[in-house]
């Protein structure tokens, strides 16, 4: 007898016989005796297409009414899937954000929740009842709007209820196996990873893998929630993300991720003096856009180049923002380059092994593909390439680091 709370994602609630399926499978873990809270997001497709309606009627639409829209998309997958159990013969309810309690702040798109307060969803499950939730969206309380946790936020919803309910085990199902040492896609010998550190899913998560929402692991992370990824169509224990363990530093690089929606912007010939970055950068962040990679030349002549990486998606967005500052810092010049990507090695075990970027850096080399910046943190290496060259940098680092390969036990 546990409580678990189970998220399945836009795949596994396709269609209405994937609705079915998965209400088997939750009937299934109800009837061994667990109370279950499931998480859903919108039907595979349907929150692209609720984008689409709007941008056809307008180029900027407002960001609370896009809330409004995108939100009805987890609304109708939950009430489906409860009348598919009820119809089954297991007692479900289900909740919008705002009926569970889902608080967050005022920033549409990309609300971070603030507390749950689920009142609901404790009378619910003192019934037994399954509760389903429609994931990804929360209530800003000081105006009752509602909002969204940005794409992807059904696995954040999951993981926060777990944290709020005390769950025993947080399931995120979806429509791959588990964790990968990188997309199969483009490296088909890559392997599942059995178990896997927080720290090394959250710089995987932001360094571009889709599989779970950054935010989630996070969460997963403050409150020591671990997170089993696992496939909602074939049998398998997934892959157990959870707080790191000594014999994962035994595996020098863990995954190679990659990013291909990202965007350079260069400001050239800008004077080299104290709060200039500061003010560039407070203009960026003020749009609450993320900067990633930053670099700043040694300057020539009081002059310097300073670059940095954004998501592609907020290229235009940023460019507009900058153009009054490049004039009002002094810089010559706004570049901006679409045509880059971002590679990145991954692993608890860089804090102990050394010249790990030196290897990565020479098989790159050895392949004849230029890096353009280079970031590094404790546990991970990134560079940016071109574009075109990214898929052939993924395959070459995934090869230098022998991650098809099965992990030796030490
Ligand atoms: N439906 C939302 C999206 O497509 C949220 C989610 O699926 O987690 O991004
Ligand atoms: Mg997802």
């Amino acid at each position: 007898m546990a409580l678990i709370v189970q998220k399945y994602g836009g795949t596994s609630v396709a269609s209405l016989e994937k609705i079915q399926q998965v209400a088997r499978k939750v009937c299934k873990t109800h009837s061994e005796g667990n109370d279950i809270v499931v998480v859903v997001s919108a039907m595979s497709g349907e929150t692209d297409r609720l984008i689409g309606l709007a941008q056809k009627l307008s180029k900027s639409p407002s960001e609370r009414e896009m809330d409004m829209l995108m939100s009805s998309g987890e609304r109708v997958s939950a009430a489906l899937l409860a009348i598919t159990l009820n119809e089954l013969g297991t007692a479900a309810q289900s909740f919008t954000g705002r009926q569970i309690g889902m608080i967050t702040d005022a920033v549409h798109m990309k609300a971070r929740i603030q507390r749950i307060t689920g009142e609901k969803l404790k009378e619910a499950l003192t019934d037994h009842n399954v509760c389903v939730v429609a994931g990804f969206q929360g209530i800003d309380e000081k105006t009752g709007n509602v909002t969204t946790l940005g794409r992807g936020g059904s696995d954040t919803s999951a993981v926060a209820i777990a944290v709020a309910v005390k769950a025993d085990l947080c399931e995120i199902y979806t429509d791959v196996g588990g964790v990968y040492t990188t997309d199969p896609k483009v490296v088909p010998n890559a392997r599942k990873i059995d178990i896997i550190s927080f720290d090394e899913m959250l710089e995987m998560a932001s360094l571009g893998a889709k599989v779970l929402q950054v935010r989630s692991v996070e969460f997963g992370k403050k409150y020591n929630m671990p997170i089993r990824v696992k496939s909602t169509f074939e049998e398998g224990k997934g892959t157990l993300v959870t707080a790191e363990q000594k014999e994962m530093e035994s595996v020098v690089v863990s995954a190679v991720a990659f990013a291909r929606d990202q965007a350079k912007i260069t400001l050239v010939g800008v004077p080299d003096k104290p709060g200039i970055a500061a003010r560039i950068f407070n203009a960026v962040a003020e749009a609450t856009i993320n900067v990633d990679m930053i670099i700043q030349n040694t300057s020539a002549g009081g002059l310097t180049d300073l670059s940095f990486t954004i998501p592609k998606a907020e290229l235009l967005k940023t460019k507009g923002l900058l153009s009054d500052t490049v004039s009002k810092v002094g810089a010559k010049k706004l570049q901006t380059d679409e045509n880059i990507g971002k590679v990145s090695i991954i692993g608890v075990g860089m804090k102990s092994h050394s010249g790990v970027a030196a290897k990565a850096f020479s098989a790159l080399a050895e392949g004849g593909i230029n890096i353009m910046m280079i970031s590094t943190s404790e546990i991970k290496v990134s560079c940016v390439v071109s574009n075109d060259e990214l898929d052939k940098a993924v395959k070459i680092l995934h090869d230098s680091f022998d991650l098809g390969k099965p992990v030796k036990k030490q």
